[in-house]
């Protein structure tokens, strides 16, 4: 499947994108019914923009794209529903880019969360393992070491790039 035409949205060009959202809404709304919680405007707006996007978007991205559909959310509310995006495990925080991205898995006890970003177009891909994660622990506790957090985080070129034609390096 050879693609080297540009393309704006690159890693939404190879998936049924309208189901990343609507999946991703999905997910919010069963998982606000399963906790009793009330699914606000700005929680569905918020799940909405981050499935739109397969390049994490940083709190004020959210807050320009947020406000092009509708009124300007203020910066505090939208950090308020990102952290309870995160919290609910609907959405992860990439701390290279500061940014958020929706997720769209189930995650497992054990498993790692594998994030692949790409450093040409931006895009992330997000991989779970639990062989990865198996490792991890193991060379947790030989160090004696509590883990906090289960992310991984690698930086090069996706697929879609690694196919395409020489970016023009003026970024
Ligand atoms: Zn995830
Ligand atoms: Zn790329």
């Amino acid at each position: 499947m050879p693609n080297v035409t540009p393309d704006p949205a690159p890693a939404a060009h190879d998936h049924d994108h309208a189901q990343c959202v609507a999946g991703a809404v999905e997910r919010v709304e069963r998982r606000c019914a399963e906790r009793g919680l009330r699914l606000t405007p700005l929680r569905r707006r918020v799940m909405e923009a981050l499935a739109e996007s397969h390049v994490p978007l940083g709190a004020y991205e959210l807050v320009e794209r947020l406000a092009t559909s509708g009124e300007r959310p203020p910066p505090m509310s939208v950090y308020r529903v990102l952290d309870f995006l995160v919290s609910e495990g609907l959405a992860h925080r990439i701390e290279s880019r500061n940014a958020f991205l929706a997720c769209g898995h189930a995650h497992e006890t054990g498993e790692v969360a594998l994030f692949l970003i790409c450093e040409r177009c931006g895009a992330t891909r997000e991989v779970a393992s639990h062989a990865l994660g198996r490792d991890l622990a193991w060379a947790a506790r030989a160090a004696g070491f509590e883990p906090r957090q289960r992310v991984l985080e690698l930086a090069g070129l996706c697929a879609h790039c690694r196919g395409a034609a020489p970016a023009d390096g003026h970024d």
